[in-house]
């Protein structure tokens, strides 16, 4: 018997507006229109109760890599859930899923992870990496060294500390954030800047902002700088060259830790098991979450190199976290079939060597469309900014919200891309075929006409 009533799709907006708060979401606005349904999915498609069929270039939320319509993780969910549903992982327990998921990740990361402490979504393994970078250096006794070091414009999660961590404005003033011992430097952000130095220059000055932090502060002080290696929801920003190495030379002569959020770019996003295996940066410590699961089931957690693993267990004791759900058996059973088909598929080798450079080709090509100032994409993660000249680059008025309508005839035409202010992000299932990437292309470039016609009419 199927848990949810087949209702109609009006019945479900009003329901859905009547009781439901939704996530990042300005109620008043959305109720001026009316919620999307999505009632099902296959492949690279969504389909919502008016029955429109919808290329979803953005995963979800960044997560369904293998695609939607897997059996395989489906199958993997009740499988575990027949066998054993919930066991935790607390007082000296374990079980199969949680440790042959630990032993997996451990083999498909950078040879200093051999520890796993696993969480239930990336806001709370951010959570976790605040908690025990402070109880490493504690154990260390350097307990003066808590500060973390984080950037603008990052997006660590929700949560107190994971918001704290991520340098949104907007998130930090609704809720008297960041709290104490997390401070900000610059993103690298070279199209967001004055653009009199070059790429390769502007990363370097953009990494020297953490050096800088670092001696106004005092290395004393200092226990970790955490970066996304892609800043997703900060609008794609793809650091140029120069940004990565940099910034591991910093964390290596000050001795603070080097901390990769991996939420978006682990398992593959950029064509790498990692965005550490991509920049060639090795961090001490990285979440993930997202596409760990594909999406199919919650999932998160920390991958704890030697360097951190070695003094929290040879010297700490009871470390006093964990989460109920830390090692969920029925998330690591879909974990695990999931990092087995991104294995078997050899689907990060493709987003490498076959569908990455296809779609940045076509991507390239938006770039020459009059409202794109720049078009940008590693692996399968890109972005357009939005302009409205482009030599010189002037940018739109903000309060024109010319990104929010490009994204709504976007999704009208068929094709989930987001806006990040005016710049539209995309990152679609690696699974995606050649035709649609075509199909991605040439309805973007269309609705790109179209967001023209209506900023201009
Ligand atoms: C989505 C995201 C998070 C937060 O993950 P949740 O599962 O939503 O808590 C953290 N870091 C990055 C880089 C993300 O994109």
């Amino acid at each position: 018997m199927a848990a949810i009533e087949n209702r109609s799709g009006s019945d479900l907006q009003k329901l859905d507006k009547d009781h439901h708060l939704h996530p990042f979401t300005d109620h008043k606005e959305l109720h001026k229109i009316k919620s999307r349904i999505i009632t099902h999915a296959d492949g690279v498609y969504i389909y919502d109760a008016d029955g429109n069929k919808i290329l979803d270039g953005m995963s979800g939320l960044w997560c369904v890599n293998a695609g939607y319509g897997r059996d395989e993780l489906v199958d993997a969910a009740a499988e575990q859930m027949r066998e054993l549903p919930y066991y935790n992982n607390f007082f000296q327990c374990a079980h199969p899923p949680s440790i042959e998921l630990s032993a997996l990740l451990c083999d498909i990361s950078q040879p200093q992870f051999n520890r796993v402490f696993f969480a239930g979504s990336g806001s709370e393994s951010n959570d976790t990496i605040v908690r025990m970078v402070r109880r490493y250096w504690d154990l260390l006794d350097q307990p003066e060294r808590h500060t973390i070091i984080s950037r603008t414009n990052a997006y660590h999660g929700s949560t107190v500390a994971a918001a704290s961590l991520g340098g949104m404005k907007t998130m930090h003033k609704q809720s008297g954030l960041p709290i104490p011992g997390i401070v900000h430097v610059e993103q690298p952000y070279w199209f967001g800047s004055d653009r009199s130095l070059s790429p390769d220059e502007f990363g370097l000055v953009a990494a020297r902002s953490i050096e800088r932090k670092i001696d106004e502060l005092g290395a004393d002080k200092v226990a970790a700088f955490i970066g996304e290696p892609v800043q997703g929801a900060g609008g794609v920003i793809i650091p140029p060259d120069s940004y990565w190495p940099e910034v591991q030379r910093i964390c290596d002569e000050y001795g603070i830790l080097l901390i990769s959020d991996e939420v978006i770019t682990g398992f593959g996003r950029l064509g790498e098991w990692s965005g550490a295996d991509h920049f060639g940066t090795r961090p001490d410590l990285m979440s993930f979450a997202k596409g760990v699961t594909s999406g199919y089931l919650p999932l998160g957690g920390v991958m704890v190199s030697d360097r951190v693993a070695d003094v929290l267990i040879d010297k700490g004791g009871e470390f006093f976290h964990g989460y109920t759900y830390s090692g969920h058996p029925a998330a690591c059973a879909v974990a695990m079939a999931n990092l087995r088909i991104l294995q078997r598929e050899g689907l990060v080798a493709r987003i490498r060597n076959d569908i990455g450079p296809y779609l940045q080709n076509g991507w390239r090509k938006l770039g020459e469309h009059p409202l794109v100032g720049d078009a940008r994409m590693v692996g399968l993660m890109g972005a357009l900014e939005l302009v409205r000249s482009k030599d010189p680059v002037e940018r739109f008025d903000e309060n024109q919200g010319v990104g929010n309508i490009c994204r709504d005839i976007l999704v009208n035409n068929g094709l989930v891309m987001r806006a990040v202010g005016d710049t539209i992000v995309a990152a679609p299932p690696f699974i995606l075929s050649h035709e649609e990437a075509d199909e991605m292309i040439e309805k973007a470039w269309k609705c790109l006409n179209l967001t023209q016609e209506a900023i201009n009419g």
